[in-house]
């Protein structure tokens, strides 16, 4: 069984306690995100269906997702990158910016027809030209005019096009590992693209229905909590497994109210991990190594989301910055969720980048997520939690609050 959590007051809590009158309850359950922004949030509300679980198989090369999706969540997240590294696909956090590799993930074919439009506009049934365009210096006038190509320019210019085309494979991966922010297999920095070329990607023959049910399976807060708090500011830090996929390895829940931690602990994941995002999430090798040699840290995400149930029950309103990853990553549905990310959104004034350290910045005048460790999830929380009560104070009252008392 795991060690019980560390309790202790947080130096980063510079709000102190703050007093849970029913007034300031009622406001704080205003912001609590219905149904319908949940999902619009990325947050799961039901188990995540079949179609959906092998629409998320990853190729086992390169990791990247091997059915093309652009949904509603991805686009999102896209308009999310400001700054908020753990929006980006968990894979491309070390792996480099992917964004230069062709959208097409499902296979070559979508490669070569568009090779075949590039030669051929390349003119094979027309002679090859060129377009000349001259300034005259005085009269500042614009002549266009053309001239035929050399066989061998044009042969030349056609070959460089092909290349052009040829550049972008599918599938782009390093069989190797990465460490110290190596690739083993080829030495290259971390956020290189993949030293092996294929033009098709390739998914776990292992990933079927089934498995990937029980990888993804989601659970509902349950019931009867004995300890569930009224309010909770929530932050996990995360990973990323051999398979692409986010894993936990540290959590850090505060007390809204009160703000003192109920809990902190790393997290040693339970899969095989590639690598441990060391840099953004300040968690490294050593440091979980450490905890498991002595018994100081808990042991899968199960054994993570049973240590948070202990403060959650249903009633209980969860609030985190960006907390669908978080959410997920703990395999967790619930419904009392206060979205800081969301709430700025709401802002008469919304600021273009709703990254938490730059509205930690702008609304607290506080700086986090500062120095070499990269983000510190009880600082994100408490952070987090500090900032729900900035909108508290800041935000429009609800006309129906703000309307004159008829007597
Ligand atoms: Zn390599
Ligand atoms: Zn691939």
């Amino acid at each position: 069984m795991a060690p019980p959590p560390h309790r202790h007051l947080v130096t980063g809590n510079q709000l102190g306690s703050i007093v849970p009158t029913p007034v300031y309850y009622n406001k704080l359950s205003k912001l609590v995100l219905s149904a319908e922004e949940m999902k619009m949030e990325g947050y799961k509300v039901t188990e995540i269906a079949s179609g959906d679980l092998l629409r998320m198989r990853r190729c086992k090369l390169c990791r990247k997702r091997v059915t093309k999706q652009k949904n509603k969540k991805e686009k999102k997240n896209d308009s999310k990158k400001d700054g908020q590294d753990k929006e980006k696909s968990p894979a491309d956090q070390q792996t480099g910016d992917r964004t230069t590799l062709p959208k097409s993930e499902v296979d070559s074919s979508q490669v070569s027809p568009q090779k075949d439009s590039l030669s051929s506009s390349g003119s094979s049934d027309n002679p090859p030209i060129k377009y000349v365009i001259t300034i005259d210096a005085e009269t500042e006038e614009v002549t266009v005019h053309t001239e035929p190509i050399s066989e061998e320019a044009h042969a030349e210019r056609e070959k460089a096009q092909n290349e052009k085309v040829k550049k972008k494979p599918t599938c782009q991966s390093h069989p190797g590992r990465v460490t110290y922010n190596k690739w083993t297999c080829c030495q290259k920095p971390g956020s290189s693209l993949g030293c092996v070329e294929r033009d098709k990607h390739e998914a776990y023959d292992e990933d079927s229905v089934g498995r990937l049910e029980d990888e993804w399976k989601l659970y509902e807060t349950p019931r009867f909590v004995r300890g569930a708090r009224l309010a909770i500011a929530l932050d996990c830090e995360m990973g990323v497994t051999m398979k692409g996929e986010s894993e936990l390895i540290r959590i850090s829940a505060v007390d809204y109210f009160t703000g003192y931690v109920l809990l902190d602990t790393l997290v040693y994941p339970a899969v095989p991990m590639l690598h441990l995002n060391t840099r953004y999430s300040g968690v490294s090798w050593q440091m979980l190594n450490n905890a498991l040699a002595t018994r100081r840290c808990l042991v899968s995400r199960e054994q993570a989301r049973q240590q948070l149930w202990q403060f959650v029950g249903p009633d209980t309103i969860v609030m985190a910055h960006g907390g669908a990853a978080d959410l997920l990553a703990l395999r967790w549905i619930h419904r009392r969720m206060v979205d800081t990310f969301h709430v700025e959104g709401t802002h008469e004034n919304p600021e273009t980048g709703r990254s938490l350290k730059n509205l930690a910045a702008v609304r607290l005048n506080r700086r986090i997520q500062e120095g070499r460790r990269g983000h510190d999830s009880i600082e994100d929380a408490m952070a987090c939690r500090e900032l729900a009560h900035w909108y508290l104070e800041h935000l429009a009252t609800p006309a129906t609050e703000a309307a004159p008392a008829t007597s």
